[in-house]
């Protein structure tokens, strides 16, 4: 469920949040990973580690070695075993509808069934018929896991800001397709060895300043090659030479933090070996780093640091089979895909940097 903040299944009345959080486990909130934007999120929880692990910084960065990368679908970007491709290497079935990095092969291993390309145009209803379908097959057949990325309230949000009525709306909305959901796998009697997990990529705030760093770098006379994120910024110097004369040119606006690459923090997760600039610029929110102007700038934002902004925070319920009705205190997406294995009784692999969650 994208951009879906903490609180938001608690504003649920009726609908599948409701039913989820009262006959199965709610966690307190479900912690995203820095930078805290869709695509280092979705392959977080898909591998079970951090970003400058499985190297998708953002929807966006650079590498030294092999350039630019920009919402690819090429899954080879991604360094860390996908968990689709760690179960169908051992047999076992899998099924995608929409998740970032499950469109092509992972190095050579295919996903029994996927939908591509993304579009955000396909309803839920048409995924919810699929999934059904999935389940329905033969034994034999019949993936094991099935994974896909529901819209939940990012777009929404990021245009009209975290009050406006229209993101209430969405929510409402994507309450009621989570219990068509549950109500149909109720109807064909899976319950009992069918688990449901939903959980979001990350949480949503407002903003009202954005920070135009080519402008302030182009002031500053530096030459660089820069890759922004809405919170993180990699900046790599043409001239290894500029980096104090950088530094100084953006310290100049107090709303950043400027990080030469061995100054960063590494309980951040930012260094990967060549997806980290030379300097790194961090921000809070409700400033937003921005590489040009933007005449109709978005009010809803994420991505900022998750220990400092609680806003980032996303969701984690879980109902159905191996499920006790509890409430848990916080989560963490890298336990994403180390607690779908325990539930599939598949071993955790070592290289899995999250824990799986207890849920009964
Ligand atoms: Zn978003």
């Amino acid at each position: 469920m994208d951009g879906l903040r903490h609180d938001y299944p608690e504003k649920s009345e009726s609908g599948g949040f409701s039913f989820m959080a009262s006959k199965g486990v709610k966690a307190k909130s479900l912690i995203p990973v820095y930078q805290s934007t869709t695509f280092p999120t979705h392959v977080s929880m898909a591998t079970g580690v951090y970003p400058n692990t499985h190297g998708i910084m953002h929807n966006s960065f650079y590498d030294r070695q092999k350039g630019s990368y920009s919402y690819s679908p090429e899954a080879n970007w991604i360094e860390s075993k996908p968990i689709w491709a760690y179960l169908e290497e051992k047999g076992i079935k899998t099924a995608t509808y929409f998740w970032v990095g499950s469109e092509t092969d992972w190095n050579g291993i295919e996903i029994s069934y996927s939908k591509f390309p993304f579009s955000n145009s396909v309803s839920e209803e048409t995924k919810i018929q699929q999934i059904l379908d999935w389940l329905s097959l033969p034994d034999n057949e019949r993936p094991r896991l099935i994974m896909s990325w529901w819209h939940g309230i990012d777009s929404t949000a990021h245009k009209y800001g975290m009050s406006d009525k229209r993101v209430s709306q969405k929510f409402i909305e994507q309450d009621r397709h989570l219990l068509d959901l549950i109500n149909k796998i109720e109807e064909k009697g899976f319950w009992e060895d069918l688990t449901l997990i939903v959980v979001s990529d990350h949480g949503m705030t407002d903003i009202s300043n954005l920070i135009n760093i080519n402008e302030l770098l182009k002031k500053g006379k530096v030459n660089t090659k820069i890759s922004l994120g809405p919170a993180v910024g990699h900046i790599f110097l043409e001239n290894k030479n500029d980096i104090l004369k950088a530094v100084q040119t953006l310290k100049q606006n107090k709303f950043l933090k400027v990080k030469r690459k061995n100054e960063i923090d590494a309980s951040l997760n930012l260094i990967h070996p060549t997806r980290t600039g030379d300097i790194v610029i961090l921000t809070e929110s409700p400033n937003m780093l921005v590489s040009r102007k933007n005449n109709n700038p978005p009010i809803g934002m994420h991505g900022y640091n998750p220990e400092k902004n609680k806003d980032m925070e996303g969701v984690f319920l879980a109902y159905g089979n191996k499920i006790k009705q509890k409430k848990i205190s916080k989560v963490r997406q890298v336990d994403v895909a180390p607690t779908i294995l325990s539930l599939l009784d598949v071993e955790i692999p070592k290289y899995m940097e999250g824990n799986k969650i207890k849920l009964n």
